[in-house]
């Protein structure tokens, strides 16, 4: 029996007055690709916000490895194990691409065989010919290779992706999903967030589409497959 690693239970949370998650759960086992799928505003970046303690959820459970880490600080919940590669990228314009990894880098975790620049530039050869530019200088599918390596020098042991292909020319998009699939293969556990159906169906394991802050649907890649008319309903295919 697969292991769960994160279960999240219940999510309430609010902009001000206004409500976003209307009782959000979901689950992640170990080793597995999860996405969170759903139409524009429907809750996923507010989701991924909640569980790295950027927003507050006002009720609910969020649990990595049975402990409880909803109400802590972000730093604390990256320090034990959750990795974000946030939605925009958000590399730091004026640090080159080796000091963007540098700046990252930390094994909280204790991880026998840790991530290093060097791991990164394998799994990313585009950055090793780029490691002195800045950031800003970068096309967005390198700062988007960029974002995934800093992400990956936390050493996390679940890497979250909030769009993790948006804008990105369908080449860029193809080297992504097969760094993922590297990831995912290393047993490296991965929620992910994006548009693109198909390429998600051959990645991951399981989906949650997501609908006005809650989960509506779940099931593996084949029932989604199978499941046209809630790919219809849901996600406006
Ligand atoms: P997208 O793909 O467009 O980012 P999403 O599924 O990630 O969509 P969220 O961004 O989580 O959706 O938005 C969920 C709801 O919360 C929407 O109604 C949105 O308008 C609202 N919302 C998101 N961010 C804020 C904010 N900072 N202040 C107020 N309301 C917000």
């Amino acid at each position: 029996m697969l292991q769960v690693m994160l279960q999240v239970k219940g999510l309430q949370t609010f902009y001000g007055k206004s409500q976003a998650l209307f009782g959000m759960s979901f689950d992640v086992e170990a080793g597995q690709v999860v996405t969170l799928l759903g139409r524009n505003g429907m809750g996923k970046t507010t989701t991924v916000n909640s569980l790295m303690g950027i927003i507050k959820p006002s009720k609910g459970s969020i649990l990595l490895d049975d402990i409880q880490i909803l109400g802590q600080p972000s730093f604390k919940i990256a320090n034990k194990g959750l990795g974000l590669v946030p939605e925009g990228r958000q590399v730091f314009p004026n640090l080159s691409v080796r000091e963007n990894l540098i700046a990252t880098a930390s094994n909280h975790l204790g991880l026998k065989q840790p991530w290093t620049i060097e791991r990164v530039y394998e799994l990313f050869p585009e950055l090793l010919s780029r490691s002195t530019s800045m950031g800003n200088l970068l096309s967005g599918g390198e700062q988007q290779m960029l974002a995934i390596g800093r992400a990956l020098m936390t050493n996390p042991k679940l890497l979250i992706l909030d769009e993790a292909t948006e804008g990105l020319a369908p080449l860029i998009r193809e080297k992504i999903w097969q760094a993922l699939g590297h990831l995912r293969d290393s047993g490296l556990s991965i929620l992910l967030i994006d548009k693109n159906l198909k390429d998600l169906l051959k990645l991951a394991d399981r989906h949650f589409i997501v609908e006005k802050g809650l989960v509506v649907w779940s099931g593996t890649s084949d029932d989604l497959r199978k499941a046209v008319k809630v790919q219809q309903d849901h996600l406006g295919l």
